[in-house]
């Protein structure tokens, strides 16, 4: 990402960097000399400077009035857009901040066209940088062009260029060349979510979900499997039991429609997944207790990858949601911290 973009990293690691760990994440990212770290909330921030991250700390979601104290003291580089919210920071002796400028998401910053009426507001106090958020980069339809042009427009009528311009998400930069700004921010692409076939770089693997087969049984025909015993099966049958269920993160929602690696064999998921249990058929598949299934990622042999994107459509979430919803009680193994 960072020599495609041509420019430093502001890497996205907000939401327990997606749900995978800040503290390994930014163990992995520091090396790459990131210009700072992107997070939502004043509480990601300062947990940042208690793991000791001394780079700059950007807090993309609008903070109310109250949190700005807790923000300065952390020496958070709050995203502002309305008069209000910078007027809050200025007089709250706020440092370094960037303006937020909304081009078509609706939901945070200053819109485009708006921007002019803060001019002098901003000649007294001026950002360290501003950027805008495409709603859209992983789509081939134009509109990622429009959002960067009305970004271009804003900007141009601001008394002076801020230092840092950045508009890019990992698709956008996925699908562009080099950057034409200052910085980019990547995030779910850091996290192995790539933005669709047609994107020219692709990320490799990195989250792999994993369980134990903890029981295995035979049924009859008739036999039925989990709650609301929505599978009967009709014929013999081999069921194993998974130690994972939703409480872990797995979704519901993959009840009847997911299905796991056992070796480099997918099988389907039996009935509804349960709060810590998940009941896999087997029939066909050789297995044993204490084997371990792959949910997401790797298969453990082999090469056999079942993609955070294609579990995500088999349960109806996005890969975003079906990352930051994996729960603590999953135990983190990290690359390189294997025993
Ligand atoms: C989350 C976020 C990103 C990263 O988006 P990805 O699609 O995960 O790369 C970039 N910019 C802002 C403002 C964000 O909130």
């Amino acid at each position: 990402m960072a020599r495609r973009a041509g420019v430093p990293l502001l890497p996205m690691i907000k939401a327990d960097a997606y749900g995978l760990g800040v503290e390994a994440s930014v163990r992995a990212l520091d090396p790459l000399e990131p210009w700072g770290y992107g997070v939502a909330t004043v509480g990601e921030g300062e947990e940042l400077r208690s793991l000791g991250v001394t780079r700059p700390i950007v807090v993309f979601t609008p903070l109310l009035k109250q949190e700005l104290p807790r923000a300065r003291a952390a020496r958070l580089t709050p995203t502002l857009g309305f008069p209000e919210e910078i007027e809050a920071w200025k007089q709250s002796g706020g440092g370094a901040w960037h303006l937020s400028i909304d081009t078509g998401m609706s939901r945070a910053g200053i819109p485009w066209r708006e921007v002019r009426s803060i001019r002098s507001l901003i000649e007294s106090f001026s950002p360290e940088g501003a950027f805008t958020h495409f709603h859209s980069a992983e789509l081939d339809d134009g509109t990622m062009k429009v959002q960067e042009d009305r970004f271009r427009e804003a900007i141009a009528t601001l008394p002076s260029r801020p230092r840092l311009l950045h508009t890019a998400n990992s698709a956008a930069i996925a699908r562009q060349g080099r950057s034409a700004w200052d910085l980019v921010r990547p995030g779910i692409f850091l996290y192995g979510v790539g933005s669709g076939r047609s994107a020219a770089i692709q990320p490799e693997n990195v989250v792999n979900l994993r369980a134990p087969i903890v029981e295995i049984r035979d049924l009859e025909p008739g036999d039925t499997v989990s709650y609301g015993a929505t599978l009967r099966v009709d014929r013999p049958a081999r069921i194993a039991t998974l130690a994972v269920g939703y409480a872990d993160g797995y979704p519901r929602a993959l009840s009847g429609s997911g299905s796991v690696l056992v070796g480099r064999t997918l099988a389907p998921i039996a009935g509804k997944v349960t709060m810590d249990m998940t009941m896999i058929d087997v029939t066909t598949i050789n297995c044993a207790i204490g084997d371990v299934v792959t949910l997401i990622g790797r298969a453990r042999e082999g090469d056999t990858v079942l993609t955070v994107e294609r579990v995500g459509d088999d349960a109806g979430m996005s890969p975003y949601e079906l990352l930051t919803g994996l729960r603590s009680r999953v135990e983190r193994v990290y690359a390189g911290e294997r025993s």
